[in-house]
């Protein structure tokens, strides 16, 4: 096989994942094994009433293997797309109609999140004050994502602040 053909048969099958689902969205191009974390972080992808289909591990041209995340009438708000991108910055979000990509972009990290991660402080005002949802200013230093608490204006590295929120990241 040429390269030609083995690239539009990459292709091709690229587009029978992504388009398997008639409605919704896909995130495609997850690190392998962040998919569950996503999932846990985003209740609401698991309403009873949301028809999902989970991708582990497969096989990916440019990253080796990915997760795939395909949620049948469902878009993301503006604020869920950001949470996401710190869970995985790499990613990628397809937007499918009547089974065609209609949209589809790169994540990027958001410079805040609010609501998203509870803060690893114990003795933090949010965890005291139930008017006070956490939110956290975004920074990257030296390739590390650093979030920094409003409130008690702490500085984690994401690693804890998604550890204490009860996911694993596995992407770096
Ligand atoms: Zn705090």
């Amino acid at each position: 096989m040429s390269d030609k053909q083995q690239q539009e048969n990459e292709i091709s099958k690229e587009k029978l994942l992504v388009e398997a689902i008639s409605n919704g969205t896909v995130i495609d191009h997850i690190a392998p094994g962040m998919a569950m974390n996503i999932l846990r972080l985003f209740n609401f992808l698991g309403n009873k009433n949301n028809h999902i289909t989970v991708g582990f591990n497969l096989r990916s041209g440019t990253q080796g293997a990915k997760d795939i995340i395909k949620i049948a009438d469902v878009t993301f708000s503006p604020n869920q797309t950001q949470q996401l991108a710190i869970l995985a910055p790499n990613a990628t979000i397809n937007l499918i109609s009547n089974y065609k990509v209609v949209d589809k972009y790169p994540l990027r990290l958001p410079a805040e999140t609010i609501g998203a991660f509870d803060c690893p402080n114990s003795n933090c005002i949010t965890h005291v004050e139930k008017g006070a949802t956490p939110r956290f200013k975004i920074v990257v230093e030296d390739n590390e994502i650093l979030m920094r608490c409003h409130y008690c204006e702490r500085v984690f590295n994401r690693e804890i602040v998604l550890e204490y929120n009860g996911m694993k990241s596995l992407e770096d």
